[in-house]
């Protein structure tokens, strides 16, 4: 991997970056679609690379399940098996054995799990996990992690998750040198650590110690219904420590504001589900807030989702009272919409690079917080946490009124 930092912003810590990888060059700040099952739901990877999109996500745990690992080497790898000719990135699996399997046992040596398909006892290994990762051929592979869910209160557990993914660490990275794939895969380490600050200091410290030896590293063990005032405070400090010539990788974050608010704190790279997600249920992303398509009012709009968008939904006409018909019942409905929010996501990401390149990173938040949230009020930890950065979305608004939680204003009906 090749990282060369391009532009920073002057008052944020949000810089542009580029990562070249050996599919290709991506762009940073970015957000990547998740592909599951080697398969964005309702796209084809031509549809894919033609928004613009360089770098996507598959599933370890999944991949390893079906087709399995035999499938994939004799398809020439997980690049070659679902024809994507970008770059790729797997997690380490140990997320979805966690959150996915209520038979998952953690020991030192891994993670014991019943097949879900046989129920016999399998163990995930660093070593396995990496072997997997290897066979599958992604360009950014993860570490293995001992995960803790981000609302635990066992400190003593949350302690011990952070050491032993040290110590997994160390594993995964032995066994990376002793492949020979080093040259082609790229591994990250995973900063563990739960939501108390020290915890979070001593991973962060022995994780950067071996900076030699990881190709960047990803902030874990967020996004787990902990609270956003807490979310964007562990960002913070795992950014501003992380190095400088590394790419920072924030795990499970999708929501327009979360990754603006991650990439003012110094985050480069962030996944999520939700935007395909939400599309299925009939959720359109626009730079007004999300949009509940199945509302009746859009009936009879026959309009765009958003006029200006550039996406293939919108350039061809295709109505929001069409997409009202269809959303949620015909799989053409899906494949409408989810084109349309990938291409919100990577616009509001683009146009980040953009002001970012050209210094007006702040101006960009505020107009975005702007028309995004408007009157509906700002969530109260984005402003806490752009103030954090020398950003003050309030200057010059003082009758926007700030609100606690989330913020998001969904038009969802339920
Ligand atoms: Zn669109």
């Amino acid at each position: 991997m090749e990282f060369e930092i391009i532009a920073r912003c002057p008052t944020t810590r949000a810089r542009v970056s580029r990562m070249r990888l050996a599919h290709g060059n991506t762009m940073l700040p970015t957000f990547m679609p998740v592909a599951t099952q080697a398969a964005i739901k309702g796209l084809t990877p031509q549809q894919i690379e033609a928004l613009g999109v360089t770098l996507i996500l598959n599933n370890t745990y999944h991949l390893n399940l079906r087709p399995g690992i035999k499938v994939l080497e004799e398809a020439g790898g997980a690049h070659k098996f679902q024809n994507w000719p970008r770059n790729l990135l797997t997690d380490s699996g140990g997320f979805q054995l966690v959150s996915l399997s209520k038979f998952t046992k953690i020991t030192e040596e891994g993670a014991l799990f019943a097949s879900p398909f046989t129920g016999e006892p399998t163990m995930l290994t660093p070593e396995e996990s990496i072997s997997i990762q290897h066979a599958i051929g992604a360009d950014i592979i993860m570490q293995l992690d001992d995960v803790v869910p981000a609302l635990s209160d066992d400190r003593a557990r949350v302690e011990e998750a952070m050491e032993r993914s040290v110590r997994w660490l160390d594993r995964c990275i032995a066994h990376h040198e002793q492949s020979g794939r080093k040259s082609q895969q790229n591994l990250f380490a995973i900063v563990q650590g739960g939501l108390d600050v020290d915890l979070r200091d001593r991973c962060l410290q022995q994780m950067i110690e071996r900076k030699d030896k990881v190709a960047g590293y990803a902030i874990g063990g967020l996004s787990g219904g902990e609270a956003k005032d807490v979310f964007w405070r562990m960002i913070s400090q795992c950014a501003a420590k992380l190095p400088e010539d590394r790419p920072r990788y924030s795990m499970g974050i999708g929501f327009a504001e979360d990754l603006l608010v991650c990439v003012a704190l110094g985050v480069d790279m962030a996944d999520c589900v939700f935007p395909t997600r939400t599309a299925r249920f009939g959720v359109a992303l626009t730079r007004k807030g999300p949009l509940n398509l199945r509302l009746a009012k859009h009936a009879a709009d026959f309009s765009p989702i958003d006029p200006a968008c550039p996406c293939p939904t919108c350039t061809d006409g295709t109505s929001r009272a069409m997409l009202h018909h269809i959303v949620t019942h015909e799989t053409a409905g899906a494949h409408a919409v989810t084109l349309h929010n990938l291409v919100f996501q990577a616009q509001v990401m683009g146009r980040a690079r953009d002001a970012i390149i050209k210094g007006a990173f702040p101006a960009y938040l505020k107009a975005f917080f702007a028309e995004f949230f408007g009157d509906a009020g700002y969530p109260r930890w984005c402003v806490d946490a752009l103030r954090s950065v020398g950003v003050d979305l309030l200057e010059g608004k003082g009758d926007v009124p700030i609100v606690d939680g989330t913020g998001a204003k969904w038009e969802y009906a339920d």
